[in-house]
Formats: C-alpha cells, structure tokens, sequence
C-alpha cells in the first residue's frame, strides 16, 4: 500500500516571516498517515527544518547540480542539501526546464547525483498546452519518463509528479479521466521498466492549480497517490485543507 503524500513547492516565495506557515500546520494536526513535504527556497531550508524539528513534516531543495562541487556559481550541490538537513529535491520541474534549459539529460544527472547524496527525488514531467492539443501526451510522458529517470532507483527513493504546464498557476486542471489516463499510463510504464515491485510502490503525484476545493475529486482518481502543490502550499490553512482531502 502507498503512503499518501502531500508536497509543497514554495517556488521563489518567502522571506523568513513565511515559517510562521510552519508553526500553523503544527496545530492543523495533519493527518500522520500522510507523508508531508515542503521545499522552501534554498534560504529557508536550515530554518525550516530547526522549525519542523518535532513535526513529521520533511524539507526538500528545488533544484540541485549535478555535481558534488566544483565552479558553479549559484548552484547548489545535492550533498550540501543534504548538509542542511534537507530530505528531499524536486527536480526537472517545469519552471527548470523552462527557465534554465534543463533536457531530460540533465534531470536523470541530477538525479543521480541526488540519490547518491542520499535525498529522495521527486521528478516532474508533464506536457504543454500544444502537446495535448495535439494529442501527443502520452508520447511526451513517455519520453520524459525514459529520458529523466535514472535506471537504478527505488519506490522508497523516488517520486513522480506530473504537472501538465498548462494547469501551473492557471487556476486550469485537466478532467479527471485525463488525470487518470496520464497517471495509470505512468504506472505501467513504471511496471515495466522497473518490475511491477518497484512500479507499483512509487508514488505518482498530480500537481497543477490543487487546491482544497477539487482535491478530494483528484484524490480519487487512480493511480494519483498525493499532490505537488504550488501557490496553496503557501497557506497553513489551504495546505492542510488539501491535506486533509488525501
Ligand atoms: P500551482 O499549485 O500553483 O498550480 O503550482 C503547481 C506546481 O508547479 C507545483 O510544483
């Protein structure tokens, strides 16, 4: 049986006075059968997890590189993430792969280099707005599947989110039969690179415009084991409402 899980994206959002979001979700008593994830900024990780220190919440980066060290200004290493106490990173999402260029190639690097740090990976795929007028969801699922999971993993270590880029931010999801389509596609294109132990012990998440008003019809798709949630992540009250849906 999958453990629920209810992950929060903070993108670029937060000063220091956000923690107190953190010490809100402490007295929203969350459910302890569902596995809790926030990724702060980079300068709020060491702060969020001294505040989460007696909380089941865990901390997760948003990026790393894909090396241990070296000359990347601004760039931050899975180990140092690690450093700080984080457990988790979130990586090839689609602000990534936008923003910085980052291919399928880079995302299963970094991945590599995640879970040899010893974080757990949640990688994002999902299709644009063309893609699934064209009818070619699917197909760019299964490539960014192919291209941006590392062939050694495990259902304890990794994480797949699917966020179709049209319902970031947008206020927009998907019907839930496409959600279910997506995301049973996903699981067997799990089973079957990875063996049906592994494919069906990893946690597929759905994330695009969750909030607590449609989670419990997205919860109730199959296949969809949580969420990766953005701009209601940054609300004790909006975040435990989804929480509470799982
Ligand atoms: P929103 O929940 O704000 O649509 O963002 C989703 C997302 O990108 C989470 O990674």
């Amino acid at each position: 049986m999958r453990r629920k899980l209810a992950a929060g994206n903070w993108k670029m959002n937060g000063l220091s006075a956000q923690l107190a979001e953190i010490d809100a979700l402490r007295t929203a008593h969350p459910d302890p059968s569902v596995d809790l994830v926030i990724a702060p900024p980079a300068t709020l990780i060491s702060a969020m997890v001294v505040s989460a220190a007696d909380h089941p919440l865990q901390v997760a980066g948003q990026d790393c590189h894909a090396s241990e060290s070296g000359p990347h200004t601004g760039d931050i290493s899975a180990p140092m993430l690690k450093d700080a106490g984080a457990s988790h990173v979130i990586l090839g999402h689609s602000e990534r792969r936008t923003d910085h260029g980052e291919d399928d190639e880079d995302v299963r690097a970094k991945a590599r280099a995640a879970l040899a740090a010893d974080l757990k990976v949640i990688i994002c795929i999902g299709e644009s707005l063309e893609e699934r007028e064209a009818a070619n969801t699917l197909e760019i699922i299964a490539g960014q599947l192919a291209g941006s999971l590392p062939d050694i993993l495990t259902a304890e270590n990794t994480v797949i989110a699917y966020e179709p880029i049209w319902a970031i931010g947008t206020g927009k999801i998907p019907t839930l039969d496409q959600i279910g389509e997506v995301h049973d596609y996903i699981r067997s294109k799990l089973e079957a690179r990875y063996g049906a132990g592994v494919g069906r012990g990893i946690r597929i998440l759905y994330g695009g415009s969750v909030k607590p008003s449609n989670a419990d019809d997205i919860f109730a798709v199959s296949n969809v084991d949580g969420a990766l949630v953005g701009g209601a992540s940054l609300k004790a009250a909006d975040f435990s409402g989804i929480i509470t849906a799982l």
